[in-house]
C-alpha cells in the first residue's frame, strides 16, 4: 500500500493573530511607526513589548533590536569585544553567529560539537585555556541545551563572559530556568521561522545595568534611553551616552504590535511544537539505526525543529535519502553537503573565518538530518512525516547501505 504523498509546506507559519493585526493596523493609522514617536507619557508598542518580554524571560533588563544578528552583534560589542579579540562559539551552527562576531572584527575560535549536536565542553575548556579567549558566544543551534550547570562552572574557572545565541530555545529552560539567563546575556530572533513572527526582528535580555545602557545607545537609542519599556536607571548612561557609537538597529512599533499577542500565546505554541516533536521523537526511536539526539532531564526543550542522524550513512546513500524523501514531498536538510543550501550552514563554508580543523563535528554532520515543524502541520501530519522517513531508513537498509 502506497503512503500519501505529503503535501504541505515546510515554510508555512501560521497568521499572525487578529489582535496583532488589528494593533499593527491602528499604530499606521497613527503614523506613529518609529518607537521613539510618542505622545506625552503613552507608552509605544516596542516599550510594552520590551516590558511584556523582560517579565516573560525573568530579566531585569530588555532591548527590541532590528534581528537576532544584530542582537549579537550589539551584545558582543556591549560585553567589550573590540575588533582582533578571540570569541570562542561552537563549530556547528547557523551563518548569523559566526557572521556576528566577523561584523565586529573579531575571530570566531570554533569549538566541537558531541552526537547531541551541543557544544562539547571537554574541547570549550581545552579551547578556552590554549587560546586565551575571554568571550563564549554560545549557540544553542537547533533548540538543543548543553549541561549549563557545568557551563557556568566553566564559564567562572576560564574566566569566559557567555553571551547565549537563543534563536532556538526562546521559551526552553534547564532546571527551570529560562535559556538567555545563564551568562551576561541572551540574543533571540524573531524573524518568521523563529518562535515569534515579526518578519524580522530581535530581543536582547540581561541583568547588567551597565551592559544594558552600552546595547541601548549602540542599538540607536539618540539620546532617548529613558523612552525604554525595561532599560537600565538613566544612572547607567552617565558616562557611556558619549562614548558608544549609535548603529541604528531598533525595532519599530508594527512589529512590536504584532509580537506582543505572539508572545502571550508562547505557552501554547510551546505545547503544540512538542506534541508534534514529541509523537515524531518516539517513531523515529523504534528503528535502531535511526539516532536522535539524547534530552537531558533538565532540559525542557521547543520542539520546533528534529534532528535525526543516521551515522556512517555515505555522501552519496545521504543525497539518495534527501532525494528520496522530497519526491514524496518531504523536505528533509542534510548538514553534511558539500555546499550549503537554504539556511544549513557548516563551518567549511565560513570562509572569512580561518580553516578549523573539526573532526568530531564533521563526522556528527555527515549523518545528520534536519527537519522543521511548523505549526501548520497537524499531529497526522507529523505521524505522516516519520512514517516517510521510516520508508526510506528502510528502503536503504534493504539495499545493504546502512
Ligand atoms: C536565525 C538565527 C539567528 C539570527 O537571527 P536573525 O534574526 O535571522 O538575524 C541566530 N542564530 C541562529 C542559530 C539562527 O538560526
Amino acid at each position: 500500500m502506497a503512503r500519501p504523498q505529503f503535501s504541505r509546506s515546510f515554510t508555512q507559519q501560521p497568521p499572525i493573530p487578529e489582535v496583532g493585526i488589528e494593533a499593527a493596523v491602528a499604530v499606521m493609522r497613527s503614523g506613529r511607526l518609529h518607537r521613539y514617536n510618542v505622545v506625552g507619557d503613552e507608552p509605544s508598542e516596542v516599550m510594552a513589548l520590551e516590558r511584556d518580554y523582560a517579565l516573560w524571560q525573568g530579566a531585569a533588563y530588555c532591548l527590541a533590536v532590528a534581528s537576532g544578528g544584530q542582537a549579537m552583534q550589539i551584545a558582543l560589542r556591549a560585553s567589550g569585544v573590540v575588533p582582533g579579540d578571540l570569541v570562542l562559539t561552537n563549530g556547528f551552527t547557523l551563518a548569523p553567529v559566526p557572521g556576528a562576531i566577523a561584523a565586529v572584527g573579531a575571530r570566531p575560535v570554533l569549538v566541537e560539537i558531541t552526537p547531541d549536536l551541543v557544544i562539547d565542553l571537554d574541547d570549550l575548556a581545552i579551547k578556552a585555556r590554549n587560546s586565551g579567549a575571554r568571550y563564549l558566544l554560545l549557540s544553542h543551534m537547533r533548540g538543543h541545551l548543553c549541561d549549563m550547570d557545568r557551563l557556568v562552572r566553566l564559564a567562572a574557572d576560564l574566566n569566559l563572559r557567555v553571551i547565549e545565541d537563543c534563536a532556538h530555545t526562546m521559551g526552553a529552560s534547564w532546571n527551570g530556568k529560562r535559556s538567555g539567563g545563564f551568562g551576561l546575556a541572551g540574543c533571540f530572533s524573531t524573524q518568521t521561522y523563529k518562535h515569534i513572527n515579526s518578519g524580522e526582528g530581535g530581543l536582547l535580555t540581561s541583568d547588567d545595568a551597565v551592559f544594558m545602557a552600552r546595547a541601548t545607545i549602540l542599538s540607536g537609542s539618540y539620546m532617548l534611553f529613558h523612552r525604554h519599556g525595561a532599560g537600565p536607571a538613566t544612572e547607567a548612561y552617565d558616562r557611556i551616552r558619549l562614548e558608544t557609537p549609535n548603529t541604528s538597529a531598533r525595532m519599530d512599533n508594527v512589529r512590536a504590535a504584532l509580537l506582543r499577542p505572539q508572545l502571550r500565546g508562547l505557552a501554547d505554541s510551546i505545547l503544540a511544537w512538542n506534541a508534534r516533536y514529541d509523537l515524531m521523537a518516539e517513531r523515529l526511536a523504534r528503528v535502531g539505526i535511526i539516532r536522535l539526539p539524547q534530552r537531558p532531564a533538565a532540559e525542557s526543550y521547543v520542539g520546533s525543529s528534529i534532528q535525526f542522524c543516521l551515522p556512517g550513512i555515505s555522501k552519496a546513500d545521504a543525497a539518495t535519502f534527501v532525494a528520496r524523501l522530497a519526491g514524496v514531498g518531504v523536505e528533509v536538510k542534510w548538514f553534511g553537503a558539500d555546499q550549503p543550501a537554504g539556511f544549513t550552514s557548516d563551518h567549511h563554508s565560513w570562509q572569512y573565518v580561518a580553516p578549523q580543523a573539526l573532526p568530531n563535528t564533521d563526522a556528527v554532520l555527515a549523518g545528520l538530518f534536519d527537519m522543521r515543524l511548523p505549526l501548520t502541520f497537524s499531529l497526522e501530519d507529523c505521524t505522516l512525516l516519520a512514517d516517510h522517513i521510516l520508508d526510506a531508513v528502510a528502503a536503504l537498509a534493504a539495499e545493504g547501505r546502512l
